[in-house]
């Protein structure tokens, strides 16, 4: 296996500060060597957005290379265990589902994901005991604060990443999308609807934890009024409303708050990329582009990649000397309610 240095410009740098506990004694060594999980279990609460029900997840603290894998419980006892990985995914029709073999499924998982990963958090046991993960506001942002209230902790393990060696490209239509080579993780994502509200958008960041803090995890999901109630009828999106949701209209947006900002919808595709590429298991190193995409085309553009086992490798961070990782501890869960 080769190892080699990996960017550490593009995984450092943010720019902007992180507010994570302890995270000014991490900034000063090099951050993403090695990996990482929550300081301490968390409890979310919330409703399910296809099902309209009340559901909550509980996150804990894993050790070092169990990945983001998701725990579902029944009456207190495990019935499945599903690493949040692409291979698991079930169906993107509107959200990513993610299930086993036996027909257990969770679904909405592509928003907790991506403040996971986002956050740089490479191992994570995501307890839930329903179908679905809750939609909070509908962005990662209640995820990113509940994080931040417990920290994250360093293990001693080195981080692997999954590096893109060589382009793939998927298209579909006017869709296309496509993972490049690059030391770091870029991202690229236009939109275009045919909607005045909405329009053609494009966004290009560099992802670090703070770039996704403060450029993407504010970003709600967002959904046409015009589709609702084709929705409603099949049974869907019924805990959808104006707390979880965008809503667009005709000629304007119905939330009377309106926009949280007039990029927030390519901010949340870009959010959802974040969420759907981090079931590639391993933080990426490449470059995406996606033009008019969605869970579907991120979804298949990964799979191509990983299929091509010529189109990527797994790299290690380098050593990190003179310091010592962060203690590992569980220790009393931290309660988190969507309002
Ligand atoms: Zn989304």
């Amino acid at each position: 296996m080769r190892t080699t240095g990996v960017g550490w410009q593009a995984v450092r740098g943010g720019g902007k500060p992180d507010g994570i506990e302890g995270r000014r004694s991490m900034s000063n060594r090099f951050i993403g060597a090695r990996q990482t999980t929550i300081a301490q279990a968390i409890e979310v609460h919330g409703t399910g957005v296809h099902s309209g029900a009340p559901v909550s997840v509980s996150l804990y603290p894993a050790s070092a290379d169990t990945g983001l894998r998701f725990v579902v419980t029944k009456r207190g006892r495990v019935t499945a265990e599903i690493p949040a990985k692409v291979c698991n995914v079930k169906n993107l029709t509107l959200c990513t589902v993610i299930g086993n073999e036996d027909g257990v499924t969770v679904s909405t998982v592509e928003h907790l994901l991506a403040a996971l990963r986002g956050l740089q958090i490479d191992n994570c046991l995501i307890e839930i005991d329903s179908k679905e993960v809750p939609i909070m506001d509908g962005s990662s942002a209640p995820f990113v604060e509940a994080i931040d209230r417990v920290g994250i902790r360093e293990l001693p393990a080195p981080r692997r990443f999954l590096k893109v060696l060589k382009t793939v490209r998927v298209e579909e239509g006017e869709s296309w999308g496509e993972l490049s080579p690059h030391s770091g993780f870029h991202l690229d994502v236009e939109i275009d609807f045919p909607s005045p509200i909405v329009g053609q958008q494009r966004l290009s960041l560099e992802m670090t934890p703070g770039v996704f803090r403060n450029e993407l995890a504010h970003a709600r999901t967002f959904g046409f009024m015009s589709d609702v109630e084709r929705l409603w009828k099949a049974g869907l999106a019924l805990g959808a409303n104006l707390t979880n949701t965008i809503a667009i209209g005709d000629d304007r947006v119905m939330n009377r708050e309106g926009l949280r900002d007039p990029l927030e919808f390519v901010r949340h595709k870009m959010l959802d990329a974040v969420g759907d590429l981090s079931l590639s298991g391993h933080p990426l190193l490449g470059a995406y582009r996606s033009v008019k995409g969605g869970h579907r085309l991120n979804s298949l553009v990964l799979r191509k990649l990983l299929e091509d086992s010529s189109a990527w490798t797994i790299v290690h961070a380098p050593r990190v000397r003179g310091t010592r990782p962060f203690v590992f501890e569980r220790t009393a869960a931290v309660a988190v309610a969507a309002e």
